[in-house]
């Protein structure tokens, strides 16, 4: 079973009105991502790898096709599929006010997690962020953020993470930093999807790569041929 079915999924932005059919951002794609690896996906601005995102985070509904996450259908078992899966946005967004132990126990209230089973401490440590617990987040650094970012995706134990341009414009050493962690969890048995419009750390991280452009698949396949063929 893959960890991520993507079946002929279309989606067709709604029209801004009269003669707009609507921007299709995604034109009948289907690939699965296979559980236990680190997938890329990889396309230029404006591909639609954030729509397929938003699609697997349940923020934006496809307009047909089918998606199942761990063998849970994001239409007919969304709690389940919801909880199979750990998204961490491009986008940083913290109250500036809420520390990240505070972040990650709200997350984990939103989660329903029981206490007894809460791992902040764990998770804070894991990316790094022991010292900083009761900091801030508004007193955090860019990469402490995003590092946070992926500790409040992982509150829930998702068996599926998947980091929306996890490194874009950040420095060589943040990058690196974040590589480091991404493989870690994989170690630890978390299967990965990252995007990036960067070949380079598709290269390096992924076994797999899927290349959307234009909103159509049109690559699917490992690293190794991907570069064999180039
Ligand atoms: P990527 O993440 O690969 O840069 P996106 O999924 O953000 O690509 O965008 C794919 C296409 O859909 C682009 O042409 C973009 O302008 C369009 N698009 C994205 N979001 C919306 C929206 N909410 N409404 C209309 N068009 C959108
Ligand atoms: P719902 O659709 O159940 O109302 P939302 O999608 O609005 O939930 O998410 C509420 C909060 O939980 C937001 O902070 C959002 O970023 C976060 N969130 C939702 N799903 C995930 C996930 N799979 N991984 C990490 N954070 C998530």
């Amino acid at each position: 079973q893959a960890a991520i079915s993507i079946r002929n999924v279309t989606k067709r932005y709604a029209s801004a009105g009269r003669g707009d059919p609507g921007k299709l951002a995604l034109d009948d794609i289907s690939f699965d991502v296979p559980q236990g690896g680190i997938f890329g996906l990889l396309g230029p601005n404006g591909a639609g790898k954030s729509t397929l995102i938003n699609i697997l985070a349940g923020l934006v509904g496809k307009s047909s096709g089918a998606v199942s996450i761990w063998g849970f259908d994001i239409d007919n078992d969304r709690r389940n599929a919801k909880r199979a899966i750990g998204i961490v946005p491009q986008e940083i967004v913290f109250d500036p006010f809420f520390t990240p132990y505070e972040v990650l126990e709200n997350q984990a209230g939103f989660y329903a997690v029981p206490k007894d089973d809460r791992r902040s401490h764990d998770l804070l440590s894991a990316v790094h962020l022991s010292d900083k617990a009761n900091a801030y987040a508004r007193t955090l650094s860019g990469g402490m953020k995003r590092r946070l970012l992926i500790a409040k995706a992982m509150v829930h134990s998702p068996p599926v993470l998947v980091l929306d341009e996890p490194t874009a414009g950040v420095d060589v050493d943040l990058r690196r930093q974040l590589w480091e962690l991404v493989m870690r969890l994989n170690e630890e048995g978390v299967t990965i999807v990252l995007t990036t419009h960067y070949l380079e750390e598709a290269e390096q991280l992924c076994e797999r790569i899927a290349i959307i452009n234009h909103g159509r698949l049109i690559a699917d396949t490992t690293t190794r041929d991907l570069i064999a063929m180039a």
